[in-house]
């Protein structure tokens, strides 16, 4: 008899972010299918996937569509590299993606997920940048608290202090901003209206940097980490301008906050801005598939373009992967048929309401967000939005909020 389950997550499973102590002590929950917003653990309870999954599952989970589409792709061609040789689905995905993409972001660079989408990134601006007779712009700027991957480069980007300071010192070439976090803000949460200091902080870095290092300024278009951060009014508009002035290319990361999550194909849409590179992962095949990757536009593809002896020196064996470009393809059919960006905006108002209903519980400091994209943020009084101690966030998150949610599945 082979040992339960349960025995072999404890004895054998690395969770991600997981406390290895807490599982082999407790066991972890074993979720084993799902069907539209909701997911069964093994015991046959059901659970809302509020989270869909990890901002993920954009379609819903079950959809028969998906998995037909990989099914015919993996008899048809499992596997072949994207090096030098092109498939299919890639091929269309990433016509179709271009299509998608505003302005002139054209050209799609394929990985495995999101971290790898925002390294490709910037290894592309340096090797942009050397091509145009700019080697020594390397630096990528990006905000306090934003995650944008752990593998040591993306990790470099991340601006989490918790999940750095072990690897430290990490690349010294990215550098960090101010975020937009209004119920925060140090210059102008008090203020009537919000001053855009946040993004003055930007030309602030560059300069101090020195603009002629600076490469590239990675963002969210809403900011995950820190509570959905979503950006004041002319943010993007300014940030662009500050980009373009100093001759830095702006990164929009829409790991996140693209298919549908914001209601339009990409955040970027939603609040306006055009982007010289933008990296995708998750919500592209509903996580029905493992996929990322960079949009690029004309102008960064020009000088590999145009030079037939300069080649992106970048790549992986499985990024770009037939299977999941397939299921990319059959994920834009779902979203486009069911108008599932359409979904998000039409049922803004009604989660407006539940959140500003949760806003009036003594706990909850600010509500803040949009799309399908939510946060309440608790604090502990909320006149002076005092928050908790490192113990009282332990005891609130682990030992009360997550074993009660999870009750009421
Ligand atoms: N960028 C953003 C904005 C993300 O939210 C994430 C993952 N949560 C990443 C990058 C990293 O993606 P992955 O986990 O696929 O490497």
């Amino acid at each position: 008899m082979p040992d339960s389950l349960d025995q072999q997550a404890r004895r054998h499973l690395w969770g991600h972010f997981t406390r290895l102590a807490g599982v082999q002590r407790d066991g972890m929950p074993v979720i084993e299918r799902g069907e539209g917003a909701y997911v069964y653990d093994t015991t046959g309870k059901r659970y809302l996937d509020g989270l869909s999954g990890l901002f993920t599952v954009n379609v819903g989970h079950g959809r028969r569509e998906l998995a037909d589409a990989a099914a015919v792709q993996t008899e048809r061609l499992s596997y072949f590299p994207l090096w030098s040789y092109g498939t299919p689905p890639a091929i269309e995905l990433a016509a179709r993606l271009a299509a998608l993409a505003p302005g002139d972001l054209n050209r799609v660079f394929f990985t495995t997920g999101g971290g790898e989408a925002v390294e490709s990134a910037w290894k592309l601006a340096m090797q942009y940048f050397a091509a145009i007779g700019q080697p020594q712009r390397r630096k990528v700027i990006s905000r306090d608290y934003a995650y944008h991957g752990t593998s040591l480069g993306a990790l470099s980007i991340t601006g989490i202090p918790a999940i750095r300071e072990p690897f430290e010192p990490l690349l010294p070439t990215a550098v960090k901003i101010r975020n937009t976090n209004r119920y925060r803000c140090t210059s102008c949460a008090h203020a009537p209206a919000c001053t855009l200091d946040c993004a003055d902080d930007l030309e602030r870095r560059i300069i101090a940097e020195g603009p002629e290092t600076v490469a590239l300024v990675v963002m969210e278009p809403v900011q995950n980490t820190g509570g959905a951060l979503v950006p004041p009014h002319g943010y993007f508009a300014r940030v662009r301008e500050i980009c373009d002035k100093y001759g830095v290319l702006l990164v929009s990361d829409e790991v996140i906050c693209a298919f549908g999550r914001l209601g339009h194909m990409f955040g970027c849409d939603r609040f306006g801005y055009r982007p010289d590179m933008i990296t995708f992962a998750k919500g592209v095949t509903s996580g029905y598939s493992a996929l990322g990757g960079v949009i690029v536009s004309d102008r960064i593809a020009s000088p590999f373009v145009e030079d037939a002896g300069r080649t992106y020196l970048h790549g992986s064996t499985f990024g770009g992967h037939p299977v999941g470009c397939a299921v990319a393809l059959a994920n834009l059919d779902v979203m486009e048929r069911e108008d599932i960006c359409g979904n998000v905006l039409r049922h803004e108002p009604l989660f407006d309401d539940v959140m500003a209903s949760l806003a009036e519980l003594p706990i909850v400091g600010d509500v803040r967000g949009c799309g399908y994209f939510r946060v309440a943020e608790l604090v502990r009084d909320k006149e002076t939005k005092e928050t908790f101690s490192d113990e009282e966030s332990e005891w609130l998150l682990r030992g009360v909020l997550s074993p009660v949610l999870h009750e009421a599945g």
